[in-house]
C-alpha cells in the first residue's frame, strides 16, 4: 500500500474509531486520550497516528552534537552507534573524561534518556564544558548527554515507536536507544562506582504522557499528582543526602504529600523515593555501580527558571562526584 493511501485510510480511521466522546468517556470523569479505543492497546495504526502528530521542534545536531564537538580538544568523544528512523539518522555520542587506561574510580553520567527532560541534556553538556576538567585527574567519567535524540527534538518521552526508553533497559531491549547504551556500558561493567541519571518530572507528565501511556496500553487513566520541587530516586542514604543537601542550595526540594509520598511512592528520606530499577528496566540499572541515583528536577514551578534547573542538574552531578572522591 502506497503512503498516500495509507494516510487517507488513517484519516478515515481517525474519524470512525476515534470519536471524541463515547459512552465510556461519559461514564468516566477523565476524558480519554484522543488516540485509540478505551480498553484496547494501540496497534500499528494508532502508533502511526500518534507519530504523525509529533513535530520536530529543536535540533539535536545544533544543541547537542555541536557542543560535544567543542570538547574534542579536551576529552575523547566516542561514537557508540546511531538510531535510524525513517529517513533520519541520529549519531549517538559519549564523552570520556580522564585517563581511561588508569584504574581510577569511574562514574557514569546519563542525560536525555527522556528526550523532553531538557535540563538533563543541558545539565550534562554544561557540566562537560565548565566543570568536568576539574575531575579529570582523580576520576574517569563517561558522560552521555542525550540518550534519546529523536525524542529530544520532538520534546517527547517516547521514541519513534512510542516506546519509553526508560522502561527498556532489559534484554532483549524494545528501544534502540536503551540497547545502544547497554552495549556501550557492558564492557565496562564492574568499573563504575557511581551512576547519575539526569531526569525531570514535568506537568506534561500528568497532562499528556501518563494519559498517552494509559491509552497506548489500553488501561484506564488514574490521575496522580506532580511534586513541586526536586527529588531523587534510589537507595543509598548518605549518597542521596549529599546530593539533596547540595541541590537545596540552588532549588527547592519537593515536600512529601499528606500520605508521606512523592509521586505515589513513599518518601524514604528528605526528597528521596525508591523504585525497583532492574525490574522496571530503568536506566539506573544499566551499570552495576554501588551508588546510583536518578535526579528529578521540576521545571514547571513558579519558583524556578530553566537556568536554575540546569544548575540543579550540574550541582547534583558535582555533589555525587565529590561524594565518590570523599570515599577514598
Ligand atoms: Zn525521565
Amino acid at each position: 500500500m502506497g503512503l498516500g493511501r495509507s494516510r487517507a485510510f488513517l484519516m478515515m480511521a481517525s474519524t470512525i474509531i476515534y470519536p471524541h466522546m463515547t459512552a465510556f468517556d461519559a461514564a468516566h470523569p477523565v476524558p480519554f486520550y484522543a488516540i485509540g479505543t478505551p480498553g484496547q492497546a494501540w496497534g500499528p495504526l494508532e502508533i502511526e497516528l500518534w507519530r504523525s502528530r509529533q513535530r520536530r521542534q529543536r535540533s539535536h545536531r545544533q544543541d547537542v552534537l555541536r557542543v560535544i564537538d567543542r570538547l574534542r580538544d579536551r576529552f575523547e568523544v566516542q561514537d557508540y552507534g546511531e538510531v535510524v528512523y525513517a529517513d533520519e539518522r541520529y549519531p549517538l555520542q559519549a564523552v570520556r573524561v580522564g585517563d581511561w587506561r588508569s584504574d581510577r574510580p569511574a562514574v557514569l553520567v546519563t542525560g536525555g534518556v527522556h528526550g523532553y527532560e531538557t535540563s538533563g541534556v543541558h545539565g550534562a553538556l554544561h557540566f562537560l564544558e565548565h566543570l568536568a576538567q576539574a575531575y579529570a585527574g582523580p576520576l574517569r567519567l563517561l558522560v552521555v548527554p542525550c540518550v534519546s535524540p529523536w525524542a529530544y527534538e520532538r520534546i517527547h518521552r517516547w521514541n519513534f515507536h512510542a516506546v519509553d526508553p526508560n522502561r527498556s533497559f532489559r534484554l532483549p531491549s524494545p528501544a534502540a536507544e536503551a540497547a545502544a547504551l547497554m552495549e556501550l556500558v557492558e564492557p565496562l561493567d564492574g568499573q563504575f562506582v557511581a551512576h547519575i541519571d539526569l531526569h525531570e518530572t514535568t506537568d506534561t507528565d500528568e497532562s499528556e504522557f501518563r494519559p498517552a501511556k494509559a491509552a497506548r496500553d489500553g488501561e484506564p487513566f488514574v490521575p496522580g499528582t506532580i511534586p513541586d520541587g526536586f527529588y531523587l530516586v534510589d537507595a543509598q542514604p548518605a549518597f542521596q543526602r549529599a546530593i539533596i543537601d547540595a541541590v537545596a542550595q540552588v532549588t527547592h526540594i519537593a515536600e512529601a504529600d499528606a500520605q508521606g509520598a512523592l509521586i505515589g511512592s513513599p518518601q524514604v528520606d528528605r526528597g528521596v523515593i525508591r523504585y525497583p530499577l532492574r525490574e522496571w528496566g530503568l536506566c539506573g540499572s544499566v551499570s552495576s555501580a554501588r551508588y546510583t541515583t536518578t535526579t528529578e528536577v521540576y521545571p514547571d514551578s513558579p519558583r524556578t527558571t530553566p537556568q536554575a534547573c540546569v544548575r540543579a542538574q550540574v550541582v547534583a552531578v558535582c555533589a555525587a562526584l565529590d561524594f565518590v572522591l570523599a570515599q577514598d
